[in-house]
């Protein structure tokens, strides 16, 4: 009895195996897919002002359809990209759509200064990526005043060459923005060193002060604005989370309490 049941639990742990693997493999083809046919969206989450709530800007979060037309999560293709180096093609696709988007609509109309868009630690590893980036938004003839490249501290491993990376795009008009800060390591002084306009606290650490409120969040934040850093709170899921935020001195807001990422065309119906 005992040996039929593990020969069982067995077979059970072989198959899940199985399923996890082919639903790579259909993630996996279905990048391969929206990549080569040029078919990477970019939906966009509003980022609100902390006090009046109103529209300000919006974070470019890329999108993937499966074979059946489902959207696939950047969490399952992200980390695929990262690792067989298509994120490069897929980061600049999202980066065009951002741009087309700029172009084609009235943003002091819409009520958006600018608009967010994420680069992969892998990009920066590419030395041209400065050119790369200048060549999309020139060849759109966009104001690269109006990106600001979102980037982690995951990326700051190698940190001289990130910093190399970041000044020369930098001085082509660029933005940076640093994101879900205290997910992982953080380092303050090397944080400094970066010339952010902005610092995104990551949603578990808004949560976990909303569930256990204490000094730490509050004088981070405190810190990071005496460093001429301005705040975006994520992960903001309700009017108390919006509060709390915004009296610790959160600048901007970003969460589902606002709105979760919209397609370009809802983003507009819903702002125009
Ligand atoms: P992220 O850059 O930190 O983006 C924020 C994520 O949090 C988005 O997930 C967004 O939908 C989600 N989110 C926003 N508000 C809330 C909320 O109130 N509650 C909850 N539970 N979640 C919220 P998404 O779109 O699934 O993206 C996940 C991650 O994938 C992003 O995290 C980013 O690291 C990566 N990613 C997405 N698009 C791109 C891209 O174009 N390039 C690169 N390199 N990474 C991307
Ligand atoms: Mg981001
Ligand atoms: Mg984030």
């Amino acid at each position: 009895h005992v040996s039929n049941v593990s020969a069982e639990s067995y077979i059970y742990i072989d198959e899940k195996e199985i399923e996890k693997t082919n639903k790579q493999t259909d993630v996996k083809r279905a990048l391969e897919y929206s990549v080569e046919h040029y078919l990477v969206e970019a939906y966009l989450q509003p980022i609100v002002k902390s006090g009046s709530h109103e529209l300000i800007g919006a974070e470019a979060l890329a999108r993937i359809k499966d074979l059946e037309g489902n959207l696939i999560s950047p969490d399952k293709f992200i980390p695929i990209a990262e690792r067989n180096g298509r994120i490069n093609q897929l980061g600049e696709q999202v980066l065009e759509r951002v741009c087309d988007f700029i172009c084609s609509q009235d943003m002091k109309k819409l009520g958006i200064s600018w608009i967010n868009v994420n680069l992969s630690p892998i990009q920066f590893m590419r030395q041209d990526l400065d050119k790369r980036l200048l060549g999309i938004i020139r060849g759109k003839g966009v104001d690269p005043a109006y990106i600001h490249l979102e980037v982690t501290e995951e990326a700051m491993i190698d940190e001289t060459l990130l910093l190399k990376q970041i000044q020369n795009i930098q001085s082509t008009g660029f933005y940076f923005v640093l994101d879900d800060y205290g997910k992982g390591y953080s380092n303050l002084s090397r944080l400094k060193k970066c010339p952010f306009i902005n610092v995104k606290i990551d949603m578990n650490i808004v949560w976990e002060y909303m569930s256990n409120p204490d000094e730490v969040l509050p004088n981070m934040v405190k810190t990071f604005k005496k460093l001429g850093f301005s705040i975006t709170a994520e992960g903001i899921e309700n009017e108390e989370m919006a509060d709390a935020m915004r009296d610790i001195g959160c600048d901007y807001l970003q969460g589902f309490y606002f709105s979760k990422a919209l397609t370009m065309e809802q983003f507009i119906d819903k702002y125009s």
